[in-house]
């Protein structure tokens, strides 16, 4: 049976790039998947999914497939030669396109795999990302780490080398506008080791 995945993970944790990778695999055998991205993410320009380590590939912005699936894909007949749907920064995703990914895999057995932050630079989950802990049939965590080597799990909005705790959830300021860190130091707002 098809799955809807959920793979989450903090901000570097090569999210995009285990996208990326796996669509390539599907490619390599000659299996056509949909690479998708919501509308949202506009941080990395159009239609394109890049990851850091500078493997980048072109996408379609989510809405637009599912307005395509609705006009094209009726009965699972008509799903057949998608191998796979594969979704980057999923937590911008609304909570009905969750349910229409849902949707896919359980009526037109195409699996979902989505790959997206947990959380916001507040900790608190994004409804995109609540909405695939409600739904997923298949919950991974994409590990990375703070700089002190614990596991990072923690968004933290930096700006001047400071942790931002104020603002709008979504903040299309670049990478560089965040750094990944275990609970501890987030709370602790330690940023970088303190200097000796
Ligand atoms: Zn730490």
């Amino acid at each position: 049976m098809p799955k809807l995945y959920f793979r989450y993970g903090a901000m570097g944790s090569s999210k995009s790039a285990n996208a990326l990778m796996v669509r390539y695999n599907y490619a390599e055998r000659g299996q056509k998947v949909h690479l998708l991205k919501p509308r949202t993410d506009t941080r990395d320009g159009e239609r394109v999914i890049f990851s850091r380590i500078g493997i980048s590939a072109p996408c379609e912005y989510v809405d637009e497939f599912i307005e395509f699936a609705e006009a094209n894909w009726h009965t699972r007949e008509d799903a057949l030669d998608c191998a796979a749907v594969i979704i980057d920064e999923a937590q911008f995703m609304t909570p009905s396109q969750v349910d229409y990914m849902a949707h896919i895999v359980d009526d037109l057995y195409v699996p979902v795999i989505c790959y997206g932050l947990r959380t916001d630079f507040q900790q608190k989950l994004f409804p995109g990302a609540l909405r695939l802990f409600e739904l997923a049939d298949v919950i991974e965590q994409v590990p990375t780490v703070c700089w002190c080597g614990a596991r990072a799990q923690c968004n933290a909005r930096i700006k001047d080398g400071h942790i931002v705790r104020e603002g709008e959830q979504v903040f299309l300021g670049g990478n560089e506008s965040y750094i990944s860190l275990c609970r501890r130091h987030f709370l602790q707002g330690l940023i970088a080791p303190p200097a000796e």
